[in-house]
């Protein structure tokens, strides 16, 4: 096989291992936020036999494999939540990796912050879009959880802008002047925006009949739909246009599916399983 092919295989292999591991805590946090636990330190147990779990039982993903999503001691069965935001995550920084390999496979590339800037842009929308998990996981219904988000979603803001002039300043040809590059990013930012309100406009009326739909608006029940909803639009504002259509698309149809009922708390992995899929697209496209 061509060395090239084995080095990103690797490279999307290890990339894969370590979305695992964050997806682990991700569930960590999940978890032990709620309960004001601290999520550093402290041994993990079963929720049932309070048995204190060992280096095999905390192995992302293949340790719910092997043990056939049950407890090794007593056998209750564990939530398959946990391998799902685990291989989720992992599918996530697979993508990222993919769509970097320029910057793994060749570090003499002649202009490597054309690598470097689309990466950190990446890991802060990956880090966020796990903060979207662990808020709508825990907190869907509350108003606090529109506030964290908004607050990662601000730092993603801020770290595309600051990669954005970085990238300008670090190039000495003429050809990036920087007004143009942040008026693209921002008809990007727009257009993605306005892709996620007409999915979200959709869903509303899909998800609900005629005469409940002033109860979208001001019925407390619904808080945690609008919370996701006004979410979704923002991050189809900072994903770029392709992945938006794509996101917003899965996005609909999970709204639509699960509605207004308890399962609300899964639209965030929703949402993030749809923005890696767009990813993937845009990779796609960009090949072709
Ligand atoms: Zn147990």
């Amino acid at each position: 096989m061509d060395p090239e092919v084995v080095l990103a295989i690797i490279n999307i292999v290890l990339a894969g291992m370590f979305g695992a591991v964050i997806g682990s805590f991700t569930n960590v946090c999940i978890y032990r936020i709620p309960e004001h636990r601290t999520v550093v330190k402290g041994h993990s147990m079963c929720m049932t036999c309070g048995h204190e779990l060992g280096a095999l039982d905390l192995v992302p993903i293949f340790s719910w494999l092997f043990l056939g999503g049950k407890c090794r001691y007593c056998k209750t069965p564990i939530s398959s939540r946990y391998i799902k935001i685990e291989s989720l995550t992992a599918l996530m920084y697979m993508v990222m990796a993919a769509t970097h390999l320029s910057m793994f496979l060749d570090p003499t590339v002649e202009d490597p912050m054309t690598n470097i800037f689309p990466f950190i842009e990446l890991c802060a929308l990956f880090i966020m879009i796990n903060v979207v998990i662990v808020e709508m996981m825990i907190q869907h219904d509350t108003g606090s959880s529109m506030y964290r988000m908004s607050v990662a979603l601000g730092i993603d803001f801020v770290i595309q802008l600051a990669a954005r002039i970085l990238a300008v300043a670090t190039d000495d040809s003429i050809s990036g002047e920087l007004c143009d590059k942040l008026a693209g990013w921002g008809i990007e930012i727009l257009v993605g925006a306005a892709i996620g309100f007409v999915a979200v406009v959709l869903a509303v009326l899909f998800a609900n009949r005629p005469k409940e739909l002033s109860k979208y608006f001001h019925d407390a029940k619904y808080r945690g739909v609008r919370t996701s909803d006004v979410f979704a639009i923002v991050l189809c504002a900072c994903i770029g246009i392709i992945p938006a259509a794509v996101a917003s698309a899965v996005y609909l149809i999970g709204r639509i599916v699960i509605g207004n009922g308890k399962n609300v708390k899964y639209l965030g992995i929703i949402l993030a399983a749809g923005a890696a899929v767009g990813y993937f697209a845009n990779c796609a496209i960009q090949v072709i």
